[in-house]
């Protein structure tokens, strides 16, 4: 049963994240893109931080000192006729596993580099995720207005780096200062930088030899020789455009411009939304596939804020539709506990005022109120559709702190709410084997003090946290263990799955151990 005006909404939906390093630029391009899509008015208003915009919202302690904010988690504008949902990637020291599993919610991943620094450590970590869900990632080399890098270098380490073919849909047309503008090699044309230094123009078309008018002001200027043999040069040398793997994640079509002055920016959404994918069918447990266009509600849940408001211990579960219609009021069943319930209090995103009447349909994303029945990969499902999603990866985390009960009369408390955390997704926790501590693991910083904040708040158990200095967990077949493999440069733990790994102060510490023990297979999590 095919619903033609599903069809029509769900194929109109573009759901992606910026992946990037902190400081390249990721804010700046998504203003400008709101921008384009009427969801804001002015710049500066998505990064609340600086201008303590949300002070008046009540969101819990450590949200509010850090300015960020349910609002800014899911952006949503409509382009054309696309609908736009943009997930953000919190980073920095708001970094958590949130930041990787909003990846799993996604159908394509745009990654902002800055031309001076290249691919910088959190991308790449990003990038791992996404290149292994298989899904389209397009590339914005940014802050072409400053002297960076050579383009070819960076396409260079795009390869070398990360091991994705690229190919770039326009050319820079000088840098920095003399940056004039870009060779558009996509859509045939130049786009100009500084168009009232060459008759006014933004933009001008090439003829079929990829040449402009010959009485053009700009062929006067050095650069558009120098342009016209670097392209030349790129599309002899480089690979050939190929959408097949563009959508397999395998080539990574890749774009040069300037967020800060705007330029490039609107060529880039263009071009983007002509190619970003619409709503893919997603994977259940047994591996059968949904159909977005089944009409029957469908999702997941892959975030979940708590506490947005300490009086009532409120949360949000994100769900990222898979299927169907979201309507306010539904009836929708929560496949882990086969508990029914109804879908009234929830979040939509459209960024404007529009938000009442909008419906939400398969790649959109809802926020949930939670009183605690949710958790990290929960699927909802409408009527008899009874699917349960593939589940979310965990993340081998980077972080370990070992951690007590402040108050040892606390104790049952303590174990109860670190039981609960756990299995909400909030932090991983590992035993020592021989001295039975907690230890709990985090990818970012940010996920301690979520920790801490709700062991108090939440189970009246304030813990002592002590940071460890290791850095690295390997998993180990439980079949090799030996207790005597435990050393001084390394603690040997427990995963809630009873599952036995170890955590290593560093590389050092972990090559020493694969020398020593040549046979014992060392795996990480995702
Ligand atoms: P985020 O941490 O990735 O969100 O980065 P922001 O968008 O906050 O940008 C970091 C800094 O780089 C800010 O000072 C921006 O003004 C600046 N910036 C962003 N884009 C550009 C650009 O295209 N050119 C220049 N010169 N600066 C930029």
């Amino acid at each position: 049963m095919d619903n033609p005006n599903l069809r029509k909404e769900v194929d109109s939906r573009r759901t992606f994240a910026i992946i990037s390093h902190p400081d390249a630029g990721k804010t700046t391009i998504t203003e400008q893109l709101l921008l384009f899509g009427g969801a804001i008015r002015q710049a500066g208003t998505v990064k609340g931080k600086k201008t303590g915009n949300f002070a008046k919202s009540d969101w819990m302690e450590i949200e509010k000192q850090r300015g960020i904010s349910v609002t800014s988690s899911v952006m949503q504008f409509d382009y054309d006729d696309k609908r736009v949902n943009i997930l953000d990637t919190p980073g920095h020291e708001d970094f958590s596993e949130d930041t990787y599993r909003t990846l799993m919610a996604v159908d394509s991943a745009v990654m902002v580099i800055d031309s001076a620094k290249g691919i910088e450590a959190q991308t790449k970590k990003l990038f791992q995720v996404v290149k292994k869900r298989g899904i389209p990632i397009f590339t914005f080399i940014n802050k072409l207005d400053r002297d960076g890098r050579e383009p070819l270098e960076l396409l260079e380490e795009l390869e070398d780096l990360l091991q994705i073919e690229s190919y770039p849909m326009n050319w820079p047309i000088g840098m920095g200062k003399g940056l004039e503008g870009l060779y558009d090699i996509y859509n045939e044309r130049i786009e100009l930088y500084r168009p009232e230094n060459y008759g006014g123009e933004r933009l001008i078309p090439l003829n079929q030899a990829g040449e402009i008018p010959a009485d053009h002001p700009f062929r006067g200027s050095g650069q558009y020789d120098q342009v016209l043999e670097e392209v030349e040069l790129v599309k002899e040398a480089g690979d050939s455009f190929d959408r097949k793997k563009i959508a397999r994640g395998e080539q990574t079509p890749v774009f040069f411009g300037s967020a800060l002055t705007n330029f490039g920016v609107q060529t880039f959404l263009e071009t983007f939304l002509e190619f970003a994918p619409s709503p893919y069918a997603h994977k259940t447990e047994t591996g059968e596939e949904v159909s977005p266009y089944e009409p029957e509600f469908s999702g997941f849940v892959f975030k979940i804020q708590a506490n947005m408001n300490p009086a009532h211990r409120d949360r949000i579960a994100f769900v990222r539709i898979c299927s169907g219609t979201f309507e306010r009021g539904m009836d929708i069943t929560l496949e882990r506990t086969g508990k029914k319930m109804k879908l009234s209090n929830v979040t939509q995103f459209m960024a404007d005022a529009r938000e009442n009447i909008q419906e939400a349909v398969a790649g959109d994303i809802i926020g949930v109120y939670d009183t605690g029945n949710y958790q990290i990969g929960d699927t909802l499902f409408e009527g008899k559709l009874k699917v349960a999603y593939e589940e979310l990866p965990s993340f081998t985390p980077e972080l370990f702190m070992k951690v007590q009960a402040k108050n040892v009369m606390k104790q049952k408390s303590f174990h109860k709410g670190i039981q609960q955390l756990v299995q909400e997704g909030a932090i991983q926790m590992y035993r020592t084997y021989l001295t039975d501590e907690y230890v709990i693991g985090a990818v970012g910083q940010l996920q301690f003090e979520v920790f801490q904040y709700r062991m108090k708040n939440e189970y009246n158990a304030e813990v002592v946290m002590t940071p460890m200095g290791h850095k690295i967990a390997r998993w180990i077949d439980p079949e090799q263990l030996d207790e005597k493999m435990g050393s001084s440069r390394n603690i040997l733990a427990r995963d809630r799955f009873d599952q036995p790994l170890f955590l290593f102060e560093n590389q050092f510490a972990e090559r020493w151990f694969a020398d020593k023990y040549p046979d014992v297979k060392l795996k990480s999590l995702m």
